[in-house]
């Protein structure tokens, strides 16, 4: 099906988008790597009044990590964080990058687009939660900085107002005997993952748990996290026991819906599964053992 008819603009600079956004109100959207909203339009679940191109917006398609400060602007495409250095730094943001569909929806989608679409089966919200990271967002007033665990109220639904864009995704570069792993269940590589599992955790000797950080995606309207699951491995030596224990008390906390991916009772399965090949990949990234990391398929 073809899109509803639209207007088509492209500002040269971020001050004339988020002015074109404010100006032109609630019938205008962003545009960045169309990955997830051009299918919406061809669907015509969304009939924007006028789409707002900011995929070739100067100034945000920069990564850097100043002193252990690490960053994304919004235009990152997952092909290009996929292959950076930080990802070779945090490996958990390459689980993530790589896995994402197939390679021409890793060329053009974005980062910023990701989070902002808080679409429940994207990957980059879940991911992030592990990494404690904030979102900048910038208005026609100024920008202000939001904790991702604040930044997505509900299913496809941010804090943003309409005229805000998502400008930057930061977060602190994991201290030293950390590791991190994230791994989605999927029925193929472009399609969504049915359920997904990330893990950041600090080891101290004798494989004692100093930090620790749980998200599943894909079960419920946001990232599932558990400060009970965190609280029972923080601080203890983690044994196979304690670790199903954990696993078993973030599945509680999660919701999966029964859709064509599967019911309930068989997407919990697969999150105790995901959560515990996870956590040894953390466990044995932790340790400084280099892993290449993958989803599971069908
Ligand atoms: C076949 C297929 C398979 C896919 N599989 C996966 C998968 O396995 N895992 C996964 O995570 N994703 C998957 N995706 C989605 C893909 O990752 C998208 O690239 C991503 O979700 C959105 O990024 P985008 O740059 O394409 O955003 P767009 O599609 O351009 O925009 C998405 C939404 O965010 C808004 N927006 C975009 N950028 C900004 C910004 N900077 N500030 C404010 N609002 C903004 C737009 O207005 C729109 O509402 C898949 C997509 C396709 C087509």
């Amino acid at each position: 099906m073809y899109p509803a008819p639209f207007r088509y603009h492209r500002p040269g600079s971020l001050a004339a988008a988020v002015g074109l956004l404010s100006e032109l109100g609630e019938g205008a959207k962003p545009l960045a790597g169309g990955q997830s909203l051009i299918p919406l339009l061809k669907l015509r679940l969304d009939e924007p009044s006028d789409l707002v191109d900011i995929a070739r917006l100067p100034g945000l398609h920069f990564m850097q990590n100043d002193d252990g400060n690490m960053s994304f602007g919004a235009l990152c495409t997952h092909a290009r964080i996929g292959q950076s250095e930080l990802a070779k730094t945090v490996p958990i943001l390459g689980d993530c990058a790589n896995g994402i569909a197939d390679p021409q929806v890793r060329a053009r989608g974005t980062i910023g687009g990701s989070v902002s679409s808080a679409d429940p089966s994207c990957d980059w919200p879940t991911l992030l939660h592990t990494l404690d990271a904030e979102i900048v967002c910038h208005g026609k007033d100024g920008s202000r900085t939001v904790p991702i665990r604040e930044f997505i109220k509900d299913s496809y639904t941010t804090v943003l107002d309409g005229a805000e864009l998502v400008t930057e995704i930061r977060f602190r570069a994991p201290p030293a005997n950390s590791g991190g792993a994230y791994i989605g269940f999927k029925k193929s590589a472009p399609a969504y993952p049915t359920a997904s599992a990330g893990i950041q955790l600090t080891l101290a000797d004798g494989n004692v748990c100093q930090e620790v950080r749980l998200a599943l995606g894909a079960v419920g309207p946001r990232p599932v996290t558990s400060d009970e699951a965190e609280g029972l491995l923080r601080g203890k030596t983690l044994t196979e026991e304690l670790l199903k224990q954990a696993a078993e008390a973030i599945v509680e906390a999660s919701d999966p819906p029964a859709d064509s991916r599967g019911s309930a009772d068989f997407k919990r399965a697969i999150l105790r599964s995901l959560f515990m090949k996870a956590a040894h990949r953390a466990m044995e990234r932790a340790g400084g053992t280099q892993i290449l990391g993958r989803h599971e398929y069908v």
